[in-house]
């Protein structure tokens, strides 16, 4: 099976309920509507918003519930693929930049992150919102929240500010791989990522996540993050985001060697 392909991705989550975890949104967890076991399925639509639809109509047919986060711009924002999404029974929230599309003018930003809540709570009651980790950016997102207090705007959670990373084991797809979060900017728990890699929770493919998954090696409560663009079964698409992402990597490399020395 091909990797970062719908099928693989299937199977996935279907080993994942064959081994009794259940699959939530992020809402439900800051809820504290935790079974024994489960994955917080999140998925950062930062482009080709139909990608996604795909992966949601994957998780409607298996009985899992997800949480996709949208961002502003048109590459995201497609408000048929939110309705559809929506009708699907998934969670929506808001995956917010407006420090960075305010050029890092807080008050600005904040003005900026309360029109575009009130937009997707036209679709969907948006109780969570997650910070797009753009590498390239000088801003971090969650700056904002230094001066202003989203739960004064009856938001419930924002994942890297409110999930329990020493009982929630982080696993993300950027880089287009499961150990991308060695050339990530944004996209990883610092804190953690050591403490799991001593546990030998280190992953590249997706065959060897469900090898581990298989041999019961993975924790009882995880976060999945995906960006549904990546996952595709069409051919071209494939290749175009596999060769973009190597060369990505490179780049994000040399950035994060740049920026640390
Ligand atoms: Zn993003």
């Amino acid at each position: 099976m091909r990797d970062f392909s719908l099928d693989i991705y299937r199977e996935l989550l279907e080993s994942f309920q064959r081994k009794g975890y259940e699959l939530i949104t992020f809402a439900d967890y800051c809820h504290g509507r935790r079974p024994e076991k489960y994955v917080i399925l999140r998925h950062d639509v930062d482009a080709r918003p139909q990608n996604s639809l795909k992966t949601a109509q994957i998780e409607h047919s298996i009985g899992a519930k997800a949480t996709y986060y949208f961002r502003v711009g048109k590459e995201s924002n497609q408000p048929e693929i939110i309705r559809a999404i929506v009708k699907l029974g998934h969670e929506i929230g808001y995956h917010y930049e407006d420090l960075a599309l305010c050029k890092g003018k807080i008050d600005a930003a904040y003005d900026h992150f309360q029109t575009w809540l009130e937009y997707f709570r036209y679709y969907y009651a948006v109780e969570t919102i997650c910070m797009h980790g753009a590498p390239t950016s000088r801003y971090d997102g969650r700056k904002l929240w230094e001066k202003y207090d989203y739960k004064a705007l009856e938001i419930v959670g924002e994942p890297y500010l409110d999930t329990d990373f020493s009982d929630v084991f982080y696993l993300t797809d950027t880089g287009r791989c499961w150990d991308g979060y060695k050339v990530s900017v944004r996209d990883k728990i610092p804190e953690y990522q050591d403490v799991w890699a001593k546990q030998g929770l280190t992953f590249h493919t997706t065959e060897q996540l469900l090898e581990a998954l298989e041999n019961n090696r993975l924790p009882q409560h995880i976060m999945l993050t995906t960006h549904p663009q990546r996952w595709t079964n069409q051919i071209m698409l494939w290749w175009k985001e596999r060769v973009l992402q190597t060369i990505k990597n490179i780049i994000k490399r040399l950035w994060i060697h740049l920026i640390s020395h």
